[in-house]
Order: C-alpha cells, then sequence, then structure tokens
C-alpha cells in the first residue's frame, strides 16, 4: 500500500475500528489504488481520499412497529448518504438482522465505485435496518416498512435519493415503502427502483443483477477462450441475484449443480429446476431443503459452506459478504474452477480472493460484475423521468453494452496498472479515476 493510502487506513482503523466489513472494504479498495496514488501525488494534498472515505451523511433512527400479537417492536434503521460527486445517492435497502452501521458504510462505499463503473449519473449511498421479514406476516412487514419510510421519506427523492433493493428487500417491500413514501409526500416520482411494473417499474429490473453477472463473466471468459458451455456451475443463495444468474448461466449453455440459502444447499447433478427454486421462495417463502421433495434425486446438505466443495467450473456467490473463505477457494481450484464471478457484495473474503488472482482463476469483483442490477435501476430513472417505458429488449440490449462497457474498463485500468487481468484493482481504479476528477472539480465538499 502507498504511503497516503497507508496512512488513511491507518486513521480509519483508529477511528471506525468496530466497523470490520467497511474496514474490509476501504482495506481492499486503498490496496489496489496504491500504484494509481503514486502517479498521481497531487491527489494528497487535495485529501481527496480524507473526503472519499468520509460518508457526506449517515443517518440512523428508530423503527416502531406494531406486530401482530400487539406488541410493540423497535428496530434501527439507517441510510449512508456516501457520495454524491456523479449524481444523487443511489443504493439498496438491507433488511436483515446483521445490519449494523459499519455494514451499511461497506456496501455504500462499495456503491461509489459499482456506480462510477456504470457510466451512468449516480453517486453512491446505502441503508437498512436490522428487521427480519423472514417469518413475518404481510402485515407485519407492510407496518414495518411504513414506519421506516416515515422517517426515511425526509432523506429522499428522485434527485436527491434514490433507494432500491437488496437483502430481504424485494418487490412487497418495495411496493409498501413506495406506497408510504407517496402518500406522506403526495408525489409520483421515481423516488425507489425495482418497483412493479403497473407503478412504475422497469422490465428487466428483476432479473438485471443476475443477468448483468453473467454477461460479465461471458465477455471475462472470451478473453481467455472459454464459455459457459458444458460447464458446471455452482450458485450460492437462491434469492433475487442467485435465479437470475442460474437462468442466464444455463440459457448460456452452462448446467447450474447447487444453490443454496442460509441454512444449507442442495446439488442437483441433473441441473437444477429453477421453476421448483422459483416457487419456493418467490412464491411460497420456504427453505431451499424442500426442493428435494420436488426433485428426488436432488440432495440436500445443512449447511452453506459446503456448496464450495462441490465440483465445478465457474462459481457464482450470490448470497451475501465473506461467504466464501480461503478454504473454500482452495477447495473450488482443486476441483477445476477456473472462474469465479461475484453477484453479492464482498461475498469473498480477502485472502480467497488474492488465493483465486494468485492461481490464474478468472476473478470478477462484485463492483463491476454485479453492477446490472443498479444500472437498470439507473434506467428505471430514466424511464420515470421521461414518463416512458422501455421495452424488455430494449433494456436488456442496454444492460449487456453497460456490462461489456464496465468489463472493458476494468481491464484497460488493469492493464494501465501494470496488472493485466487484475479486475479487482482495474474496477477499482476505474470508478475511482471518474469519482475523483468528479470531486476535484467540485472544490473542497
Ligand atoms: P435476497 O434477499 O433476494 O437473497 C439473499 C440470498 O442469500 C438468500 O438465498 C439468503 O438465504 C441468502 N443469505 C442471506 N444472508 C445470508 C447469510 N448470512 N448466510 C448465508 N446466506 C445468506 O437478496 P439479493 O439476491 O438481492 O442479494 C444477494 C447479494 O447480492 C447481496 O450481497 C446483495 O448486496 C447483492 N446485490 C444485490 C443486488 C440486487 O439487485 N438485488 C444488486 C447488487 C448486489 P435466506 O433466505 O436463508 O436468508
Amino acid at each position: 500500500m502507498n504511503s497516503y493510502a497507508a496512512r488513511i487506513m491507518a486513521d480509519l482503523k483508529k477511528r471506525n475500528g468496530h466497523e470490520k466489513e467497511f474496514l474490509q472494504a476501504a482495506t481492499e479498495v486503498l490496496a489496489s489504488l496504491s500504484l494509481y496514488l503514486e502517479k498521481r501525488p497531487e491527489l494528497e494534498k487535495l485529501g481527496l481520499l480524507e473526503r472519499f472515505v468520509e460518508p457526506e451523511r449517515a443517518i440512523g433512527f428508530r423503527v416502531p412497529w406494531v406486530d401482530d400479537q400487539g406488541n410493540v417492536q423497535v428496530n434501527r434503521g439507517y441510510r449512508v448518504q456516501f457520495s454524491s460527486a456523479i449524481g444523487p445517492y443511489k443504493g439498496g435497502l438491507r433488511l436483515h438482522p446483521s445490519v449494523n452501521l459499519g455494514i451499511i458504510k461497506f456496501l455504500g462505499f462499495e456503491q461509489i465505485l459499482k456506480n462510477a463503473l456504470t457510466t451512468l449519473p449516480i453517486g453512491g449511498g446505502k441503508g437498512g435496518c436490522d428487521f427480519d421479514p423472514k417469518g413475518k406476516s404481510d402485515n407485519e412487514v407492510m407496518r414495518f416498512c411504513q414506519s421506516f419510510m416515515t422517517e426515511l421519506y425526509r432523506h429522499i427523492g428522485a434527485d436527491t435519493d434514490v433507494p432500491a433493493g437488496d437483502i430481504g428487500t424485494g418487490a412487497r417491500e418495495i411496493g409498501f415503502l413506495y406506497g408510504q413514501y407517496k402518500r406522506i409526500t403526495g408525489l409520483y416520482e421515481g423516488v425507489l427502483t425495482g418497483k412493479g411494473l403497473v407503478y412504475g417499474g422497469s422490465l428487466g429490473r428483476t432479473e438485471a443483477t443476475g443477468f448483468g453477472l453473467c454477461y460479465f463473466m461471458a465477455e471475462m471468459m472470451n478473453v481467455a477462450g472459454k464459455s459457459f458451455a458444458d460447464r458446471r456451475v455452482v450458485v450460492s443463495g437462491s434469492g433475487n441475484v442467485a435465479i437470475y444468474a442460474a437462468k442466464k448461466a444455463a440459457e448460456l449453455g452452462g448446467k447450474v449443480v447447487a444453490m443454496s440459502d442460509s441454512n444449507g444447499y442442495i446439488v442437483d447433478e441433473d441441473g437444477v429446476d429453477l421453476s421448483v427454486v422459483k416457487q419456493l421462495k418467490e412464491v411460497e417463502r420456504k427453505r431451499i431443503k424442500e426442493y428435494v421433495l420436488h426433485r428426488p434425486a436432488a440432495r440436500y446438505i445443512e449447511g452453506c459452506a459446503g456448496i464450495w466443495t462441490v465440483p465445478c467450473g465457474i462459481a457464482l456467490p450470490c448470497a451475501t459478504q465473506n461467504e466464501l473463505d480461503l478454504d473454500a477457494a482452495r477447495a473450488l481450484v482443486a476441483n477445476g474452477c477456473f472462474a469465479v464471478g461475484e453477484g453479492a457484495n464482498m461475498p469473498s473474503t480477502q485472502d480467497a480472493t488474492d488465493y483465486f488472482l494468485e492461481k490464474g482463476v478468472l476473478f470478477g469483483p462484485g463492483k463491476a460484475a454485479n453492477a446490472g442490477g443498479v444500472a437498470v435501476s439507473a434506467l428505471e430513472m430514466s424511464q420515470n423521468s421521461q414518463r416512458l417505458h422501455w421495452t424488455f429488449e430494449e433494456v436488456d440490449t442496454r444492460l449487456k453494452d453497460i456490462m461489456k462497457s464496465i468489463f472493458e474498463q476494468s481491464a484497460m485500468a488493469a492493464e494501465e496498472c501494470g496488472k493485466p487481468g487484475n479486475y479487482v484493482v482495474g474496477a477499482n481504479v476505474a470508478g475511482f479515476k471518474k469519482v475523483s476528477q468528479a470531486m476535484i472539480a467540485q472544490g473542497v465538499v
């Protein structure tokens, strides 16, 4: 790490010692930027990194709601508006019991660079709450969402901050959040993305992150003369990103042999039947273990870490942060895995990432590979502003072009830094260049 980056990291560790995911993300990014920073010593005088690692605003708030038994529940909500250098804050809302300020900061920080890579005018933000939608009735989820939005609405807007979905925030939650925003403000504006098609959503948004991941992977593998065709693919998770990554991987000729949820994983040597997964997860909100009731030849194994021991050529971690550690990386490589694409945000631990790069595995880092979701969210914003509705094909074509461009920007920046094929360095540098240029142009703000 260069001396400027090391000084900023030491300071961050001192002041934010308890925010371990944020520190992990910041360490990876600042280490990647080292070579670039060496060539741009003027950035230190401008205090660029000091400003880059500090959110413009971090909002925390109480979310009281009443459960079906009449008991008052209180959760903790957050919105971190990290950077508006290149556009309104943009990033999802995570609903999961593990949510805390450090996790939201890590996600918001990654989002700045991801959003810059999309080439669209969106800044970086993220929010969420330690509320767990799992096991709650629709009415409880609605009351929670209404309470959450009753505080959040004053901080967001079509031209200031546009939240979207993330873990635990799907179509149902976005609908309830949007309804409450409209009710309080009286505005029918594109303030949330991932909306339903009948009230301002974009075709292709549901599929965008998973499809975009596969488009990125196809570009990356193509350079090495490889493709999805006839490859075994392992996809972790069975949520929004995982389902559509699995769908596109299969359409591109791959055979998805394993998927998971936070309890365990299924292996189906005949190829996972996605219609069963979709019915279980999207419609019935059940556990993945029920898959074997519909496909008796498949196996269910309790515990999710073991999924990485299933032999495959291509691994797509699409569940959550730090789900793939060094042992998992070793098992994947030993079993012939040659390409890894991060559908989730920071699913690989730092030592797992280092191991993949050392072993010459084609590695698509999350902020580049999963940027398709936010890219189509920005396209939803464009359609809302124009009061237009594009076709699925139109959106999908734009998504493909955006993912190709993200790959090319990452590849070029990696070359420029003397690290060809290292898309971790490439994505970080390419995103940072754009954000830092905008920050410099706008003065010390
Ligand atoms: P969903 O809530 O739809 O699905 C999440 C999946 O991951 C579920 O299968 C869930 O299992 C599993 N999971 C969640 N937490 C854990 C955990 N602690 N351990 C193991 N498995 C877990 O979320 P998304 O598909 O939207 O998001 C998945 C990842 O992709 C996240 O990292 C998110 O930040 C990232 N991402 C999402 C985008 C989007 O457009 N949705 C865009 C870019 C990135 P279970 O049901 O058991 O909880």
